[in-house]
């Protein structure tokens, strides 16, 4: 059985050799995470058709217009296929409209939905293909940046339709029979426009129309332009069967003429050509690393995490004829010059997905930060969460820590003076309309040291740790700036205030009153309230910058090691009075059989690397094992909790290759243990980085020893900036923990209250 087994397991990875010379796009589930509802969340994805980080996306579309939940993995009907920009059902779609194919005159999104079968359908990054089967019609389509190819294949039938739904809430449309096309917009939007808002979409299909007709509120009218809620166009086509009909589609922020534009894209149309230079690029993006040694289902989760984490932040900005970038600005209406990059909240993002940014595509980086720029100057403030403008969601101004970590790593540079004035201005001063951009309470925070428990601002403990955090970030690219030392000694100063919602009664972060009293009565596993959708066990550890200072209110390591090892070995206990419900997070820890660690989100998602700080590396090896093996799978259900526009899965990305930014800002990835016996990572200048771990597996995940560059290294973290010049590290796995390796405060990671 044993030999068996082995033998099996020579087969996986040659055969999984074989693929990978092919391409990596293939281990993509892009379904991963689809089997999701609103009280449990495995993902909350949609199977995203797109490039990488691509304008439009497209997506079967299982839900009703408006559905934040927009295609579920158990449905069993297909409306249509919607362009869409959703970054998250929380947040909902803007800018969306859905194409069609039918046989009959069915016109509405119940009428004209038909079965489907997982095992008729193929999803993947770059082409998606499903059998309708009320229909008996495949629709296959394949996207561009901007645009996309459609394929429909009709039977025999002088009835055959594609319904193009400019959805509701004002939109317009018209037929162009003698140039087979149609062209309309769309204005749907969640929020975060400017008044005048619209998605203008062009379509031009390859084959004469025998009907064509425009409909409103499902009804057909006698026009051929139309204007009103809810408008839309009936295309008919007499098919032979088997016979292909396709279809250029594209969109605008812009303009019709932008739209048509962009529809440049696509060049001739030839779908197979599109699908394989899809494919192609797919596989040049993915292919920036290869992991060897696995199995399939952990290339498999692999990859699809990759794919994940390099959808959102998606452009926003189109090319003009002049060749140069241009942009709708959700801020004033107006088009802009420049680029732009939305759809990602940074309380989510700031964490891992930017660092994997930084490292691995600091090109696409640059560009967001030129938006970030553009952003500050249209709207006088950076983003928080972004989609398409400023949304009202989550805490925090990490806007603070996606700069100064990209500036301190040599990106955005040619901004830095108008970024470091945002993240001044930020850190002063509250949005009026959307008050989770820039800091709401930040009169408080200055002049007290922290959010009061009892004034009308909520979450004010998660708002007071992360404002504390960014102004470390501040005061990290201030001083790289050359800024005055009275204001760098301003932010020095601030990022301490995490002390003051330290409660040593229990060795936890507290609300606290304006009086300077605590919060009574006090649950720590009460969710939400003074946190964010989590507790107080864990937003502890959201000090960062400080690690080592919280270890000191604790009152020294081995209460902080204790403290750790409670999150894990607590049970699942909570209070959800807060919001009177079970939210889908509390619900996706409890679940998980791994006590009160959270995993599915993001508060708590560094905490396993911490043990490093403390001197015991090995439970930080044990326990990263353990999710990275139990929380994700490439399978429907394969997440743990929201993916959350590419930080979930960042985390799994770093994760598999052993390290983790704890701490964006620092020159620091904290190490945790390697999934793979060797991985290679190509930067973008040309240099590699080569990870090897031979031997590693489930039970050997203990790290011996360390080597970089052929060297013996004794720190419990790598330097960033040491990777980026290419770098071979060995890692030498066993099954029981090294109890020497660092134990050493030398060789802790950075920590401010360690600094000379
Ligand atoms: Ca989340």
């Amino acid at each position: 059985m044993r030999n068996a087994l082995k033998a099996i397991g020579v087969l996986l990875v040659s055969a999984s050799s074989v693929l990978a010379a092919d391409g990596v796009v293939d281990y993509v589930n892009p379904l991963m995470g689809s089997l999701s509802k609103k009280e449990l969340s495995t993902g909350n994805t949609y199977p995203a058709v797109a490039m990488p980080w691509g304008m439009n996306f497209w997506t079967p579309q299982t839900g009703k217009m408006g559905d934040g939940w927009t295609y579920v993995y158990t449905a069993d009907k297909i409306r249509g296929f919607k362009q869409t920009h959703q970054p998250s059902p929380w947040i909902n779609d803007y800018g969306q409209f859905a194409l069609m194919p039918v046989v009959g005159c069915k016109i509405g999104e119940d009428e004209r939905a038909s079965w489907f079968s997982h095992k008729a359908e193929t999803a993947t990054p770059y082409y998606y293909s499903v059998y309708l089967a009320d229909h008996d019609i495949t629709a296959e389509l394949t996207p561009t940046e901007r645009s996309a190819a459609f394929r429909f294949t009709f039977p025999q039938t002088d009835n055959a339709y594609i319904v193009v739904d400019a959805f509701d809430n004002g939109s317009y449309v018209k037929v162009l029979p003698e140039r087979r096309a149609v062209i309309g917009y769309t204005t749907k939007n969640s929020g975060g426009v400017a008044p005048g808002f619209k998605n203008y979409f062009v379509i031009e299909f390859d084959t004469p129309f025998a009907s064509s007709s425009v409909w409103s509120d499902g009804k057909l009218r006698n026009a051929v332009e139309l204007s009103a809620n809810h408008v839309g166009a009936l295309i008919g086509f007499k098919t032979t069967k088997g016979q292909m009909v396709q279809a250029k589609v594209s969109s605008s922020f812009v303009s019709f003429e932008q739209a048509w534009r962009n529809m440049e894209e696509l060049g001739d149309g030839d779908f197979d050509r599109i699908k394989q230079e899809g494919r192609t690029r797919w596989n040049e993006v993915l292919g920036r690393i290869q992991v060897d040694g696995g199995t399939v289902d952990q290339y498999r989760t692999f990859y699809s995490c990759f794919y994940r984490s390099v959808l959102f932040p998606r452009k926003f900005y189109e090319i003009n004829a002049q060749g140069q970038p241009v942009h709708y600005s959700p801020y004033t209406g107006e088009v802009k010059d420049g680029y732009l990059y939305t759809d990602t909240g940074f309380w989510d993002t700031f964490r891992a997905l930017f660092p994997f940014l930084n490292l691995v595509f600091p090109s696409v980086n640059e560009e967001i930060q030129a938006g970030l720029a553009n952003t500050y100057v249209e709207s006088g403030f950076l983003p928080e969460w972004a989609s398409p403008g400023h949304r009202f969601c989550m805490v925090g101004n990490n806007s603070a820590s996606v700069v100064a970590d990209a500036y301190l790593k040599g990106i955005g540079t040619a901004h830095a003076q108008v970024l470091y004035e945002a993240l001044l201005n930020g850190a002063e001063k509250v949005h009026p309309d959307v008050p989770s951009t820039g800091r709401w309470g930040a009169d408080y925070y200055n002049r007290l040291g922290y959010v009061p428990y009892d004034v009308d601002i909520p979450e004010n403990v998660a708002r007071t740790l992360e404002y504390a955090y960014d102004d470390w970030c501040i005061m990290q690219m201030a001083k790289a700036l050359g800024r005055p030392s009275d204001e760098v000694e301003l932010f020095r100063k601030r990022c301490l205030n995490y002390r003051n919602v330290f409660d040593k009664e229990h060795n936890l972060m507290r609300g606290r009153n304006e009086d300077g009293t605590f919060q009574e009565p006090f649950n720590p596993f009460k969710w939400g309230d003074a946190f964010t959708e989590g507790n107080s066990w864990h937003y502890t550890w959201s000090v960062f910058h400080d690690i080592q200072g919280l270890v000191d209110l604790m009152g020294g390591k081995e209460t902080f090691i204790a403290m750790l090892d409670s999150v894990m070995t607590l049970p699942p206990v909570y209070d959800d009075s807060y919001y009177g419900t079970c939210i889908h997070e509390i619900k996706e820890m409890q679940i998980m059989d791994m006590g009160n660690y959270a995993h599915g989100n993001q508060p708590i998602q560094h905490m396993l690397y911490l043990y490093n700080y403390a001197g015991e590396p090995w439970k930080a090896q044990y326990w990263i094992r353990e999710v990275m093996d139990r929380m994700y799978a490439p399978i429907p259900d394969g997440y743990c909790g929201d993916e959350d526009n590419g930080q979930t899965s960042a985390w799994y990305l770093f994760s598999a290759l052993g390290f983790y930014p704890v701490c964006p800002g620092t020159d620091q990835y904290v190490i945790g243990t390697p999934l793979f016996p060797k991985v290679t990572i190509a930067l973008e200048d040309g240099k590699t980085v080569v990870l090897n771990a031979p031997g590693v597996s489930a039970e050997n995940r203990y790290i011996q020893e360390i080597r970089m560059d052929g060297k013996v290294y004794g720190p419990t973290w790598f330097p960033c900036s040491r990777l980026k010049e290419g770098v071979v590290i060995d890692y030498e796995m066993g099954d029981v923990p090294n109890k020497t390796r660092g134990i050493s405060k030398r060789d802790y990671p950075y920590s401010l209250s360690n600094e000379k």
